[in-house]
């Protein structure tokens, strides 16, 4: 039996590489031995992106496009591609070819051994900076310290996934706040990783910001640990010990009270410092808990082309 795999790709604003994209990947595609329906989630690009997957999905049937209502982020294009694909296997990746290409017929062979999960994982990543890859380094470090959950460090966005897999993230881990790569290493199933070295993208220019990424790492920690909300107690606990030490000094010392306006004033800062930042840990978790209740839709789509 011809297994279907299904190569996912989340657009936006792509326009100046997609038909490199397409060229590149089809090239690949037409060798192996499964069958194939390339994915492209168009996430509400505002150039002429649309006109040229239109086109693709017009000239090659299967080329399938869904395209939502506005922008609604990568993470909510990836789980879209995940809904509307059909494949036994499904193959996540970026549509800049920093993922690149050849690399999907080893994925197929760790999916023909019987595995369920592939993450890829970056040796080296050509195009991010000193401070890029740094700060994803100590990313994986806070994060693999305070969940229970292990994040392969260096997983990126290019993953593939078993139909068991796919059928798992529609029905549950519908999450608003979500981390797609922390749900599939979570999944459990039979995993594996396979090395790439992340390329220069071939065209365009990032859609990720330092800020965005900033508020990105705290939404994971967020929704992947409940340990910053215990910081209250130890702050609590550190003061009561600490006033206790004071009191006792005080009593047994027979100069009084250790006297002084810069006592009193650093103790203040510290421990409104220390107040404050666990407010603002909690308005952090009140916030997703707040979008999470609303449950408004991750994605909204608008059109979709050969998919019936
Ligand atoms: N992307 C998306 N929606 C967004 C931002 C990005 O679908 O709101 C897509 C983008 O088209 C690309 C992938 O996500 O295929 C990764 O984005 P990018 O290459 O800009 O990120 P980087 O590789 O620089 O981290
Ligand atoms: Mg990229």
């Amino acid at each position: 039996m011809v297994r279907l795999l299904s190569v996912v790709v989340s657009v936006y604003n792509e326009e100046a590489v997609l038909e490199q994209f397409y060229g590149e990947v089809s090239r690949v595609l037409k060798e192996i031995s499964w069958e194939y329906e390339l994915l492209f989630v168009n996430d509400g690009s505002q150039d002429g992106s649309r006109e040229i997957l239109d086109r693709l999905a017009a000239q090659d049937e299967r080329v399938k496009v869904v395209s939502f209502s506005r922008n609604f982020g990568h993470e909510a294009a990836m789980i879209a591609g995940v809904d509307y694909s059909r494949g036994d296997g499904i193959i996540c990746m970026d549509a800049d070819l920093q993922h690149p290409p050849q690399c999907i017929p080893q994925i197929l062979e760790k999916f023909e051994e019987g595995y369920h999960v592939i993450s890829m994982v970056r040796t080296r990543n050509r195009s991010a900076g000193i401070i890029k890859n740094l700060t994803s380094a100590g990313f994986y470090k806070v994060i693999n310290l305070l969940s229970d959950v292990h994040f392969e460090s260096n997983a990126s966005d290019f993953f593939a996934i078993s139909r068991n897999v796919a059928d798992v993230l529609k029905r549950n881990y519908r999450e608003h706040v979500r981390f797609l790569r922390g749900y599939v290493q979570n999944v459990g199933f039979k995993r594996t990783t396979l090395p790439y070295e992340a390329g220069i993208r071939a065209a365009g220019e990032s859609k990720y910001s330092i800020r965005k990424l900033f508020q990105f790492s705290i939404n994971t920690i967020v929704c992947f640990s409940n340990l910053p909300l215990k910081l209250g107690i130890y702050a609590g606990l550190m003061a009561a010990l600490m006033g206790l030490v004071v009191l006792i000094y005080t009593l047994f010392t027979r100069n009084g009270a250790p006297s002084g306006y810069a006592t009193i004033v650093i103790l203040n800062c510290f421990m409104f410092a220390v107040l404050f930042l666990i407010v603002g840990i909690i308005g952090e978790y009140i916030s997703i808990l707040f979008t999470e209740l609303k449950d408004r839709p991750i994605y909204i789509v608008e059109d979709t082309k050969n998919i019936d």
